[in-house]
């Protein structure tokens, strides 16, 4: 197979992660982040075959960031002649993009229609997109959705049951994330089934600091966890997931704050940072409740119950379940929620086969369930290699 170079950039509101890869052969030439933008501490790391180097980038918002990525990549000889495509990751497409697309004029004015969506994320991805449009204006930039592969869900699963024209007015509807990741799982998943995608019925559950689970039949998302945010729906590292709506009006009144406080609340102190009280990190939450920290105990529980409700409602769209898979930091590397959630699902006739558990950490993939009883796997996601490969299809 022939190398094809794309440059991978995913904007959040104050980083910047990347990557060169190979699109073909999925090899990482280079990858990197660039973090707490727009402060004195802003700071560029760029690891090439695992060697890290550090370019303080004081004050440096996106723009300057990714200049400072162009030259070093410049500075790399004969590399940048070989990157023939840019892919970027955009978290809201709204209802304008069904699929991955070329960036053109066009599209960056619809992308500035869907901003309000998405208000925290967006704006820093159009702002990576037209800096790096600059840095590579003869290169195909593409920008890939999170959004974008659960626009195949059917009214009944996206439209809340809120006034109709709140949707039609303001867009007040479901929308779903983590589109890259659950496209990428469906197509392995099936592999490792041995069945054609397009007969898999598959539960699966992305489970990362931002969590969430889809129903996928035959590659195609029917029905997703989180919704107009990626707050609803399962327990998150910080966001508190799905609760009672009523919640936000009581805590205003109840402690004299506002709309912001509130919501701060809800997306930075909750989830399991805020049941633990101690972090939002698994790991440290699994090793304290190893050691008897009752709340942190209680943050796994909640966890663990709440996702496996999740998991059992959404085999309600499909009717019928080929494999439950886990992916994401915490679903490719957390045995113990693992084992937590399909103890709760035995009646899906899922049966953990506890050896193989164990052995699906850290990037090893395969079946946790036993021979005869209903498929659960383990898939490390590869969101990065999707968007190079949607990037590359645009080369033409
Ligand atoms: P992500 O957002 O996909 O990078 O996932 C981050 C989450 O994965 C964090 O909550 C980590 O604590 C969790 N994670 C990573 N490694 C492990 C591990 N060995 N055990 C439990 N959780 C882990």
């Amino acid at each position: 197979m022939s190398e094809s170079l794309v440059l991978v950039l995913n904007c959040g509101s104050s980083s910047l992660k990347f990557a060169i890869i190979d699109s073909s052969s999925g090899d990482q030439v280079l990858q990197g982040l660039a973090e707490r933008l727009f402060s004195n501490e802003a700071q560029l790391i760029v690891k090439i075959d695992g060697e890290k180097t550090v370019y303080k980038i004081n004050q440096a918002d996106h723009a300057v960031a990714i200049n400072k990525l162009v030259a070093v990549i410049r500075g790399i000889e004969g590399l940048s002649a070989r990157i023939s495509a840019v892919g970027h990751r955009v978290v809201h497409g709204g209802e304008f993009f069904r699929a991955s697309t070329l960036i053109t004029d066009q599209v960056i004015d619809t992308l500035r229609q869907v901003e309000h969506l998405a208000p925290l994320h967006n704006p820093a991805n159009l702002l990576g997109i037209l800096a790096a449009r600059d840095a590579f204006p003869t290169l195909p930039h593409t920008a890939v959705f999170d959004t974008a592969f659960h626009q195949s869900m059917p009214a009944k699963a996206y439209i809340y049951p809120l006034p109709y024209e709140l949707y039609i007015h303001h867009g007040v509807r479901r929308y779903g994330f983590h589109g890259t990741s659950y496209r990428y799982i469906s197509t392995q998943a099936a592999q490792m089934l041995g069945k054609p995608e397009a007969d898999t019925a598959l539960v699966i559950a992305h489970l990362g600091n931002g969590a969430s689970v889809a129903a996928v039949e035959g590659g195609k998302g029917l029905d997703t966890s989180m919704g107009m945010t990626p707050n609803e729906g399962v327990v998150h590292g910080t966001r508190c997931g799905s609760i009672d709506p009523s919640i936000h009006e009581y805590l205003c009144q109840r402690l004299d704050i506002g709309i912001e406080e509130v919501h701060d609340i809800l997306w930075k102190q909750s989830g399991l940072l805020g049941l633990s009280g101690i972090s939002n990190d698994c790991r440290t939450i699994e090793e304290a409740a190893a050691k008897e920290h009752s709340r942190s105990q209680l943050a796994l529980e909640v966890y663990s119950y709440r996702l496996a409700k999740e998991i059992a409602s959404l085999v309600v769209p499909l009717g019928r379940l080929d494999a439950l898979v886990f992916t994401g930091g915490i679903g490719e590397n957390s045995s113990l929620i693992r084992a937590e959630v399909l103890q709760q699902l035995r009646f899906l006739g899922i049966e953990l086969d506890s050896a193989a558990n164990e052995h699906c950490i850290r990037g090893n993939s395969g079946l946790i369930s036993r021979a005869g009883s209903t498929a659960a796997l383990v898939i490390p996601t590869n969101e990065e290699l999707m968007i190079a490969q949607d990037a590359a299809a645009f080369i033409a």
